[in-house]
């Protein structure tokens, strides 16, 4: 008996202490502006971006990773590793051992888990009894119980952007234990209208005023919870974007007619597979003529890249000069009357740079610092959370921690 009540007694000692310690868990809110430059900010359109910058931290830009595409980006953000070691490696790639095919668009590939290396924030925090969400994330829809956030919608480009804020503030008015303390969010305006219309268009530009008008709405909502003053708010964007037009284009193809090959993708960066036998060959017809673009072997990627370890990697890769696009022949000649805008160049070029504005009890207040990169994003955000990182991760925190009030 006398044990029991001591047990009792210890419980309840213990108790408030669990509680309270889950009960101060920050929580963080990942939004992500596809494709939003980081110049955008500064054309006067954002007063809730110019606030979370005078209240927290801005970065004067985030680096994308190579290839600066959406996929693969995103999910650097939310694994800390480079495409090379998480398995997108773009928005269309093929395993060449088996033929099947990821495709963004193509539902049964993007949710088979097959294709997605390491482990994402969401499988992280999960794992360490933290729940969270997701109102979009490449990755996020993945059909493997334990893989996926405890909350996730599968991508509809058409719910209202309000509607998926009051999503998300719903989940922060979810009892305690239901609750999520990592959610994210997604929005395509600024992409979709920057490869429409171009970034120094007026179409983009309203874009750019309805996403911070979002974020406006997010915040307000966010100031009002209960557990307001616990979350953190974290805007970014994947890539920039740079202008394209119809007289910088190169028929990559041309030259190449008798050398059979395949080709994936167009734009910015076409990757080339053939027959051992024929690779030299193609390789150096292409580098004979080398106009506005770079063509690369393999083992010879610029090292900053960090795209040649993964198999799914085709043997050569052509990157255009920035604004220029590679069409292959057959490619219909609409293209580019009806596309001003693209992305997917070279990582280091500052038009392909994105946005990073944190606000929240983590961050430092009016603190304003240089370019950050995208894969330490997750160590950051797990050190916010109070949780262990995965290890062999390609971010790092200690590069990063210094935006953070008690950082080093
Ligand atoms: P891109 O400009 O080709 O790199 O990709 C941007 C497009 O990706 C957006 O316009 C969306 O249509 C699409 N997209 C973004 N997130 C998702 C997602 N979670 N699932 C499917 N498609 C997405
Ligand atoms: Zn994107
Ligand atoms: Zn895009």
């Amino acid at each position: 008996m006398k044990k029991l009540i001591f047990t009792v007694i210890l419980i309840l000692l213990l108790t408030p202490m669990v509680y309270a310690q889950s009960s101060n868990r920050p929580y963080v809110i990942l939004i992500s502006f596809d494709g939003f430059r980081w110049d955008y900010p500064d054309r006067g359109l954002t007063p809730n971006l110019e606030k979370m910058a005078r209240e927290g931290v801005r970065a004067l830009s985030l680096e994308p990773v190579f290839p600066s595409k959406t996929f693969p980006n995103h999910y650097s953000m939310v694994t800390g590793l480079y495409p090379e070691n998480h398995g997108i490696i773009y928005n269309d790639f093929v395993d060449p051992f088996n033929g099947l095919r990821y495709k963004v668009g193509d539902t049964t590939s993007v949710r088979n888990a097959r294709w997605y290396l390491g482990e994402a924030l969401w499988e992280t925090a999960e794992r360490q009894g933290i729940r969270t969400a997701s109102f979009f994330w490449p990755g996020s829809e993945v059909h493997l119980s334990y893989r996926h956030p405890s909350y996730f919608k599968y991508y509809d480009g058409k719910v209202p952007y309000r509607a998926r804020v009051d999503t998300v503030l719903a989940w922060l008015r979810l009892p305690e234990a239901q609750r999520p303390h990592f959610i994210t969010l997604y929005f395509d305006a600024s992409d979709t209208e920057g490869h429409r219309y171009g970034p120094n268009s007026p179409e983009l530009n309203r874009a750019i005023e309805r996403l911070d008008q979002t974020l406006g709405y997010l915040l307000n909502g966010v100031a009002a919870l209960p557990i307001g003053q616990q979350v953190n708010v974290v805007v970014v964007s994947d890539h920039g974007m740079t202008r394209i037009d119809s007289t910088r284009t190169v028929a990559i193809e041309t030259g190449l007619e008798d050398l059979p090959h395949r080709i994936q993708g167009y734009g910015p960066l076409v990757m080339i597979s053939a027959a051992d036998s024929l690779l030299p060959k193609i390789y150096q017809r292409l580098r004979e003529r080398q106009n506005h673009y770079r063509v690369y072997r393999r083992d010879e990627m610029p090292t900053y890249f960090h795209f040649s370890r993964h198999p799914f990697i085709p043997a050569l890769l052509v990157v255009a000069e920035i604004g220029w696009s590679l069409l292959p022949d057959h490619f219909p000649g609409a293209y580019l009357s009806k596309a001003r805008g693209n992305h997917g160049y070279d990582n280091h070029h500052l038009d392909m740079h994105g946005i990073f504005f944190a606000v929240g009890p983590a961050f430092k207040n009016g603190y304003r610092c240089g370019t950050l990169r995208n894969i330490d994003l997750y160590p950051l955000i797990c050190r916010i959370l109070g949780i262990m990182p995965r290890e062999n991760i390609d971010g790092t925190l200690e590069r990063i921690e210094f935006i953070l009030k008690n950082g080093s």
